[in-house]
């Protein structure tokens, strides 16, 4: 069965009756979807660039529930940082994203035994405080009004108190903030582009304009915000078009009332980029002659630090005291 977002709802046969698995189906007013034996009859097939279409999946998580976080993401600080693989992929099209060299296609797998998830971290909280990125493999607001996810790491945290959640999000909802149980262990994290950049390499995503108005209903609810302005992405215009931006920024959020900022240039694992090259021959972002440093690639020192340190400058310069993080 098709549905405005997606060509086909697929559903694994031991997921059928999961409580989650009906809610989705109840949101999504399907009432017969395809059954499967495993996700990846489905998920694992399809190339990008052989169809625009995106079937959703929903199934069962085989694998593991919680990893550690990789080098190259930041910790913020906390020293047991983990990330939740609940979502595979995302609703939005960004040509740079990781998960164009992680995963085969487009389609969007949802693994609705999430309880095992909480399962996992509350065995985990009773060793050690636990900072967990939710929203790294998808943009989980952009998919609350299927999932309930963002809702339901939210209220995870609210009620275990060595339990944080960072959801990184480019979605400009307003709406979902004032619903939810407000915490200080709950992060919305935004990452900001200037138009420049969410119009060639973001597709699919919000303008900056629409994401400042969502940055502050979190804000008004009263939630901790982070900016992350990252990854930056280097082209012709980049300084004037980063400039504007933290103008714009800075003239409509009040940088007081954020937690922390991020800043970071575009950086990527080796086999990741390896494979979005052989798919993507003719993206200009994908295709940049990055340099290969401890299995990452990234943009040659001397632009890194031109577009981080400009970043930095303008961002300190405007609100010394907000901290500011790099990803090194
Ligand atoms: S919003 Fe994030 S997760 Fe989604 S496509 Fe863009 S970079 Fe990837």
């Amino acid at each position: 069965m098709s549905h405005a977002l997606f060509d086909n709802i697929y559903v694994e046969k031991n997921a059928a009756s999961d409580a989650e698995t009906v809610r989705i189906l109840e949101r999504l007013a399907c009432k017969e979807p395809e059954y499967i034996g495993h996700y990846k009859d489905v998920f694992d097939m399809k190339k990008v660039g052989a169809s625009d279409g995106r079937s959703l999946i929903l199934a069962h998580n085989p694998g593991k529930h919680l990893y550690e976080g990789a080098p190259v993401c930041q910790s913020f600080g906390n020293e047991h940082f983990y990330y939740s693989p609940s979502v595979m992929n995302c609703i939005y099209d960004c040509e740079y994203c990781f998960l164009k060299g992680m995963y085969p296609g487009r389609d969007i797998c949802i693994f609705t035994d999430i309880k095992e998830t909480f399962a996992e971290l509350e065995e985990l909280e009773k060793q050690f405080p636990v900072y967990v990125c939710a929203s790294y493999n998808t943009d989980l607001n952009a998919l609350e009004s299927i999932t309930g996810f963002a809702s339901e790491w939210c209220r995870m945290a609210y009620e275990h108190e060595n339990i944080s959640v960072e959801l990184r999000t480019k979605c400009s909802r307003t709406d979902i903030y004032e619903n939810l149980p407000v915490s200080s262990r709950v992060i919305f994290a935004f990452t900001l582009s200037p138009d420049a950049v969410a119009d060639r390499f973001e597709k699919g995503t919000p303008g900056l304009e629409a994401r400042i108005e969502a940055v502050n209903a979190a804000l008004k609810a009263g939630f901790p915000v982070r900016l992350c302005f990252d990854p930056m992405i280097y082209f012709r215009e980049w300084e004037r078009s980063y400039t504007e931006m933290i103008e714009k920024v800075t003239a409509s959020v009040n940088l007081k009332d954020v937690k922390d900022i991020s800043i970071g240039s575009f950086r990527i694992s080796d086999q990741y980029l390896k494979n979005m090259r052989k798919k993507y021959p003719d993206s200009e972002v994908i295709q940049y002659p990055y340099v290969c440093e401890g299995g990452y690639y990234q943009y040659p020192e001397k632009v890194r630090t031109r577009m981080e340190d400009h970043i930095r400058k303008l961002l300190s310069d405007k609100c010394p005291e907000v901290p500011i993080y790099d990803w090194k």
